[in-house]
């Protein structure tokens, strides 16, 4: 009795179970070989867990090939040997070695191949299969019955280690195969990869989470399929594809007349083969497609290090058959490496021209992808600590398409005794100005910005630009000029010139740039373009506090910080004497931001270019600060949050301060009110939790009414 029902209740779960199987496979099939997913993350997942419930309330309708099994089983001691039924032969390389030997053309090479095809089939032109040579790790999957039932890596050809459990969790790896007309036992071959995305999205992940980072795709991919607890591997991003298919036992058995036909009966069977696979005819059709990867190969969502040329029809390959264990009817066409060892000889700073200091690497000169690579950037300090690249280490340099060479990893092994860790120079190797890093921010920067020579130019065009000093027809060009040839070393030097000044820097520049000689009408032309200079330069000398402060440059000051900071302390002398605290206390003002004008002003170089600057006659009418400490609402600080249907913010503060309140940007305890409009955020919620009094607009229309405002 008991076993009917028990029964009666299985029927159902059983079928249950094989519709969210099917389910499950074919939204793997659509995302991994069709590329077009059809159902969201979200759904997949449901269907998972009730599959996974399903099977844990019936263990015996657990199966080998359910999805459920990718989430990895136990980890194991070691990996067993695995004996390929058929060996995995690796191909002939168009080089010989990562790089191609001095003298070695690999072009010439690829001809050298394709005419010995030609010679040993006797016909002109052969039809290859070309596709992309994916960086990860070669591996083979055997299908008994249409049910993986085993996978191995390459090892040396013969015999591979055994890496089921850990290619199980790899969704792109079919665990049962689709369709019905497979044969009893097939052996497809192919690589497991990395693809880009999830790389440095696993990346990201572990350097927010303090774990260690992956070197590269290829690394990450042959490292996560041979950990030893196949969890590890379910969760990294791992895909695969197919290029190659076997009938064991027979290593001559086919299952079409062609490679390609091959590989299209392997896509419908559910496994994932490369896109970018084509036909091509001939030498010139192999070295076009060679050419039009390379041009792609950035653009490519995984990463490559070359392209295979395979003589596309059995009966061919048959024909031409091996030399030694390599394949006479296959070739490897690869770039050239874009990695390479070399040794660091010493760790400089860089000083940018908005003044952030990059830590670069001077190398040891070494070839990568074809360039002499002499320097490789750091990045920033973060990223030193986090290689932890000494001077004297040997490190591997990668150097990939346009990119900036950059130090990837170091060699431990190889490091000197008393290599010390690296530090960020106290000072500027430009300008001696102090080297800053504000908490929080990874860059670290010299804050000798209106002194450094590094940011000299940049500084002057933004000095000059129309919203700051205002001057007039002194652009990028002439301010690049004016330097080059040694008129100007600083801003203040800028108020020296003279016409003939002007004059002189012109014609140096013509004659630099070989230009036409002088005539009557064009020295006129200059006389005028001269005067006007100057006159523009004299004319900026009157300006207003606000511009001063935001032609000065100071990291993160931007136009309404210089307004804010002109209307809060009125005169410059008052904000070169406050404090760090004092600047926070400013509202807008975060702590960042306060840290940056503490330290430009801090620096004595900077205060010498400001007295230059107002030596030079450089004013603005100081004014009394408009913080009332004497209004209705002295001593009250203010937070406005949302927006006000009545009133801008501004024009609310504006309100507020001209009775005295203080109004901040930031919810403390020393809050008296905040006032939220529409849409009032994380400032409502702080306010909240702290207890402080929340007002809406209505009640702070009629506190200003109250007050005449
Ligand atoms: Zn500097």
């Amino acid at each position: 009795m008991a076993k009917t029902s028990h029964h009666q209740q299985a029927q159902p779960a059983a079928q249950r179970a094989a519709t969210l199987r099917d389910a499950i496979d074919d939204a793997n099939y659509r995302y991994y070989v069709l590329d077009n997913p059809a159902i969201p993350d979200a759904e997949y997942d449901r269907l998972m867990r009730e599959l996974e419930a399903l099977e844990s309330d019936h263990p015996e309708l657990a199966t080998p090939d359910s999805p459920t099994n990718r989430v990895g089983a136990k980890p194991v001691a070691g990996f067993a040997e695995v004996r390929h039924a058929i060996p995995m032969l690796s191909l002939a390389n168009a080089f010989t070695d990562t790089e191609a030997p001095a003298g070695v053309d690999p072009e010439h090479e690829v001809r050298d191949f394709v005419r010995r095809v030609e010679q040993g089939l006797g016909i002109a032109d052969p039809e290859f299969a070309v596709e992309p040579k994916f960086d990860g790790l070669a591996i083979s999957l055997r299908y008994e019955a249409g049910v993986f039932v085993q996978g191995a890596t390459r090892g040396d050809g013969t015999t591979g280690e055994d890496v089921t459990a850990n290619l199980r969790t790899v969704k792109a790896v079919p665990l049962r195969l689709r369709g019905k007309a497979w044969p009893t036992v097939l052996e497809v071959r192919g690589e497991v990869y990395m693809p880009k995305a999830g790389f440095d999205a696993y990346n990201a992940r572990m350097l927010r989470e303090g774990g260690k980072p992956l070197a590269n795709p290829r690394n990450g991919a042959a490292g996560s399929l041979r950990q030893l607890d196949p969890r590890v591997t379910a969760s990294r991003p791992l895909a695969f594809y197919a290029y190659g298919v076997y009938l064991p036992p027979d290593p001559d058995a086919v299952l079409a007349d062609r490679h390609s036909a091959a590989m299209a009966k392997l896509r419908g069977w559910g496994f994932p083969t490369c896109p970018q696979s084509e036909l091509v005819r001939g030498v010139e059709g192999c070295l076009g497609y060679f050419a039009k990867i390379g041009a792609m190969r950035d653009r490519l969502p995984y990463g490559i290090d070359g392209v295979v040329y395979k003589v596309d029809r059995y009966d061919q390959q048959r024909e031409l058959g091996f030399v030694a264990r390599a394949p006479r009817w296959a070739i490897a066409h690869k770039f050239p490496a874009e990695e390479q060892a070399t040794v660091v000889e010493a760790i400089d700073i860089q000083i940018g021209r908005t003044g952030a200091a990059t830590p670069v690497a001077r190398l040891k000169p070494v070839q990568v992808a074809g360039v002499t690579v002499t320097n490789a950037t750091l990045h920033n300090a973060d990223q030193v600590a986090r290689l932890d690249v000494r001077v004297g280490d040997s490190v591997i340099v990668r150097r990939a398409g346009d990119v900036i060479p950059e130090v990837v990893r170091v060699i431990p092994e190889r490091r000197p005794p008393h290599a010390k860790p690296w530090k960020m120079p106290t000072h500027c190797p430009i300008c001696g100005s102090a080297i800053e890093r504000e908490e929080g921010e990874v860059a670290a920067r010299c804050s000798g910005g209106l002194v450094c020579a590094a940011q000299r130019r940049e500084t002057i065009r933004h000095f000059a630009s129309r919203r700051a000093m205002d001057i007039d027809g002194l652009g990028e060009r002439y301010i690049g000029d004016l330097i080059e040839f040694g008129y100007v070393h600083s801003i203040a030097d800028l108020y020296t010139l003279a016409l003939d000044d002007f004059l002189e820097m012109k014609r140096r520049a013509e004659e630099r740039d070989g230009a036409i000689p002088d005539t009557v009408k064009a020295g006129k032309i200059a006389s005028k373009w001269a005067g006007n200079l100057v006159e523009a330069i004299e004319a900026s000398k009157a300006t207003t506090l606000e511009r001063f402060l935001f032609a000065l440059g100071i990291p993160e000051v931007g136009e309404a910080t210089a307004k804010t900071l002109a209307r809060h302390f009125g005169s410059l002398e008052a904000l070169m004497q406050a404090g760090e605290a004092d600047l926070t206390e400013v509202s807008d003002i975060g702590p960042v931001m306060a840290g940056h004008i503490a330290a430009f002003f801090a620096e004595r170089r900077n205060r010498e270019a400001i007295a230059a600057l107002r030596q030079a006659g450089v004013h603005w009418r100081e004014s009394a600060p408009q913080r009332r400490t004497d209004g209705p609402l002295a001593g009250r600080t203010v937070v406005l949050t949302g927006s006000l249907s009545t009133l801008t913010r501004d024009n609310a503060k504006d309100k507020l301060e001209a009775l005295g309140a203080k109004v901040a940007g930031s919810v403390s305890k020393k809050t008296s009110f905040v006032v939220a409009g529409d849409a009032a955020g994380s400032k409502l919620d702080k306010a909240r939790a702290l207890g402080v009094e929340v007002w809406d607009e209505a009640r702070l229309l009629a506190l200003l009414e109250s007050h005449g405002s």
